[in-house]
Formats: C-alpha cells, structure tokens, sequence
C-alpha cells in the first residue's frame, strides 16, 4: 500500500518564536490515522524544529537546497548540510522557486540528484499554470516537468520519490482544483510513470495534492484514488487546521 503523507510548507513565515509556538500547539494534535506529517520550517529554524521534534512522529523537510555540495555559492545551503544536521527530506521544485528564482527542469534534475545521493528524500513539487489548463496543454506541461527532471533516474531511486502535483492557479489562491480534476491529473501522472518505469514503481509512489488544501476540501480530494495526501500551504500554520487535515483520510 501506498504511504499517505501531509506535508507542511511552511514557506518564509514564522520566526524562531513562532516556530516554537506552533511545534507546542502541533505537539497537542493527534495524529488519528496512518499518515506520515511532515512540517518544513524555513532554513535558519530547521535545526530547532528537528531538536523539538525528536521525541514525536512529526517529521521535518527542508524547503529547498543547492545543487552543489559546498563551495563558493553565498548563501545557500548543500544537501550534505541538511544531512549532516538530520534532515532526511527536501521539498523541490516548488513553483514559488520556479516562478521567483528561475529554477528550470534542467537545475532541478541536478538538485534531485544531488539530494539522492546524499540520501535525502525528496518531495517533488511540479504543475501547470492557468494558461496551460485554459489551452489544455496541462497534461504535455506536467509530462514534460517530470520527464525533464526526473526520468533519466533509475528505478530503484523512485522509492526516494515523493511527487506533489500543484497547479499553479491553485497556490494560495483559495481556488482548489476539485477532487475529480486532482484524480485525473494524479492518475494521468501515476500512468506516465507506469509508461517509463512500469506499473510496480508508479502504484508505489505517493502523489500528494497542493493547492489551497483546506480543513473544508481535504476529505474529498483525498477520498479519491490516485491521492495520496498533500503539500499544504496556508492552513499548515494552523496546528488544528494542519491536524484536521491529517486526518481527513480517516474519517
Ligand atoms: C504550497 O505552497 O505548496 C501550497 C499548496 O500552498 P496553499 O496550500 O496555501 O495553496
């Protein structure tokens, strides 16, 4: 069976006080079902957030990472480093790190493989934007991400694998794509997989959800078959929200 997973994307809020705050209040909410959470906390309160978690089954990502492994790159942060601090996961290629930073498919393939090797985890985020789905090129668009940056991996690196499926017009819109547009887009990715690496690695990946997950429409986008969980925004700097969330799959 597939996991199912609720990640927090923190994204640039909370300072070191917030962060605290939020892992007491996280720590209170009960986690009803079998889904694994994750919170990424941004990068200078990741170390803090993992210490505070140690002793809970939260789990704590990283937002992003260089590609390279140390050297002269002014602030930024290697794979190697987050390993070294006990990160074991990183979200990549989300679309605020696409749209603001300019990261390409092509930058993108090496990040991912920059963070297998150092045995990370990866959660990697991909969609289409309003445009793609108004000339219904989404599905080329999300094909072409996930052939760009992830296919020349071989099969035994798709069990590191965590895709999220977010398109674009959804991300802190409030607009949500409704829970049989999320199922034919996950399905149509799950059959892409199976097209290049056969029906046991794509039935094995979790395909997680984002786009103004909410406590309201959680139920019924993961209700659905090819959703595995999702990539939460906004209503992760909610602990009840956040938990509501969570465990939507099991009621
Ligand atoms: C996200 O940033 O990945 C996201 C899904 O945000 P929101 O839930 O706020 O739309």
């Amino acid at each position: 069976m597939r996991k199912h997973i609720v990640a927090g994307n923190w994204k640039m809020n909370n300072d070191l006080a917030d962060t605290a705050g939020l892992i007491t209040n996280l720590k209170k909410e009960r986690n009803l079902g079998d889904a694994e959470v994750i919170i990424a906390p941004t990068f200078v309160n990741l170390y803090k957030a993992f210490e505070s978690l140690s002793d809970s089954n939260i789990k704590v990502a990283a937002q992003n990472m260089h590609q390279e492994e140390s050297g002269a790159f002014t602030g930024e942060i290697s794979a190697k480093m987050l390993k070294g601090i006990g990160i074991n996961t990183v979200i990549l290629g989300h679309s605020e790190r696409r749209a603001y930073f300019h990261e390409t498919d092509e930058l993108l393939a090496k990040k991912v493989n920059s963070a297998l090797k150092n045995e990370l985890r990866i959660i990697f985020c991909f969609g289409e934007e309003l445009q793609d789905r108004k000339d219904e090129k989404h599905e080329d668009v999300v094909a072409t991400q996930l052939e760009n940056a992830l296919f020349h991996l071989d099969k035994d690196a798709w069990s590191n694998i965590i895709l999220a499926y977010e398109p674009v017009w959804a991300i802190g819109t409030g607009e949500t794509a409704s829970p049989e547009q999320a199922q034919e887009m996950h399905q149509f990715i799950r059959n892409t997989i199976a097209s290049t690496y056969g029906q046991e690695v794509a039935d094995g990946v979790s395909i997680l959800y984002g786009g103004s997950v909410k406590p309201t429409n959680a139920k019924e986008i993961f209700n659905k078959k090819d959703v595995d969980g999702g990539l939460i925004g906004g209503a992760a700097l909610n602990a009840t929200d956040f938990f509501e969330i969570v465990n939507a799959f099991q009621q």
